[in-house]
């Protein structure tokens, strides 16, 4: 790629490609793949990412919105798209664009149905989600009975997959509570499936319960955070390639004096005579105002540099006083030695967040 001239964000397919073999080779052959592409893939780019992943052999997609999973479908994405939250009021569109829900409540179940038979549907895929020990959304173990009422009185649709989320499979420490869920997992959607009287999928692991519980894989693994390179743990990180790079490029350099303040409420104030660059990338643009003051950091030609002040909305201050460098040179926020999860780390939070903020204003540009 030739040096950033602008803020960007770089996505590198290749490494996306090689994340995705390697998730592969972690799972059976019989196993199928769903690739989580909600939050603009994690930042990135949705329809890029979801069509790359498609040509790649990708069984399913997922997103979290309806809207999200319309501009897939509207871009010419041609595989299963699970919604993972649906709306009530989105039923109508989740059909008319042929986008599959997680049914999580009698009430949403009940409301999906009354849609499908509105729109004269017959066996519409659904997935049917279970609450294991997330305490986020799913039916609970003693729904069963209820559930199958309500599907043994209707035709419009059928369970395709009946599915959960674990809680904490990144953390080895929790391996007695995702046991449990894995456990309580099989006995729901074994119990449900018999009562169903026909065969459906069963899913339950994000990215680190592939990486940590092979046991809890089923039918299809979900990964999200894999696919853009993070295992959430050192060795893991070390087998996957962040796919993303934000780099931005030096404005202007300030030489300022001892006392002379730096950015919005003068909250930096120089030691001595120091040499400050201003860079075109601020809270608008996904890097928080946390990681202002001393917190954070970018590179530049190799080195680091702290962000000095309060971020503003579209630039942020750093400190170059030891640097050699010049207006034009470019500035590296992440990359895959940089990582996203090293600077999120900065201020306590994880890379999912740091990825998922870098806002649509800045120009998506991909290496294939
Ligand atoms: C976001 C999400 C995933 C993906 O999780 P990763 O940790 O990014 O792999 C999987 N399943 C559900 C239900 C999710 O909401």
């Amino acid at each position: 790629m030739p040096k950033a001239s602008e803020t960007v964000l770089e996505i590198d397919l290749k490494a996306l490609e090689h994340n995705f073999d390697y998730l592969k080779s972690k799972i059976n052959p019989n196993v199928k793949m769903l690739g989580v592409v909600k939050a603009f893939a994690y930042g990135s780019d949705a329809i890029e990412i979801a069509k790359f992943l498609q040509d790649l052999g990708i069984d399913y997609l997922a997103v979290a919105y309806t809207k999200e999973g319309v501009v897939l479908r509207e871009s010419g994405v041609k595989v299963p798209i699970l919604v993972l939250h649906p709306q009530l009021m989105n039923f109508k569109a989740i059909i008319d664009n042929c986008l599959e829900p997680s049914i999580y409540s009698s009430r949403v179940l009940n409301e999906f149905i009354g849609q499908a038979d509105h729109l004269s549907q017959k066996e519409y895929p659904i997935h049917i989600k279970f609450n294991t020990g997330l305490n986020r959304l799913g039916f609970w173990e003693n729904d069963v009975d209820h559930v199958i009422s309500q599907l043994k009185a209707t035709s419009s649709v059928k369970v395709k997959s009946i599915f959960s989320h674990l809680a904490a499979s990144e953390d080895l420490l929790e391996k007695d509570f995702t046991l449990r869920q894995i456990s309580d997992f099989t006995k729901s959607s074994e119990e449900l499936i018999n009562k169903l009287g026909y065969s459906s999928m069963r899913h339950m692991t994000n990215t680190s319960g592939i990486l940590n519980y092979p046991e809890a894989h089923f039918d299809m693994v979900r990964t999200g955070i894999g696919l853009y390179g993070f295992g959430n743990s050192k060795s893991e990180n070390k087998k996957l390639k962040p796919v993303a790079s934000l780099k931005s490029v030096i404005s202007q350099i300030h030489m300022i004096e001892k006392g002379e303040s730096v950015g919005y409420n003068r909250s930096y104030q120089a030691s001595g005579f120091e040499k400050t660059a201003t860079i075109p990338i601020g809270h608008a643009d996904g890097i928080s105002r946390q990681f202002g003051n001393g917190k954070g950091f970018v590179f530049i030609n190799g080195r680091k540099a702290s962000i000095i002040g309060n971020v503003c909305m579209d630039m942020l201050m750093i400190n170059v006083t030891d640097i050699e460098c010049s207006e034009g040179d470019e500035v590296i926020v992440f990359d895959s030695s940089n990582t996203a999860e090293n600077l999120a780390e900065s201020v306590g939070t994880i890379s999912y967040e740091l990825i998922t903020a870098v806002s649509q204003r800045v120009k998506r540009v991909f290496c294939r």
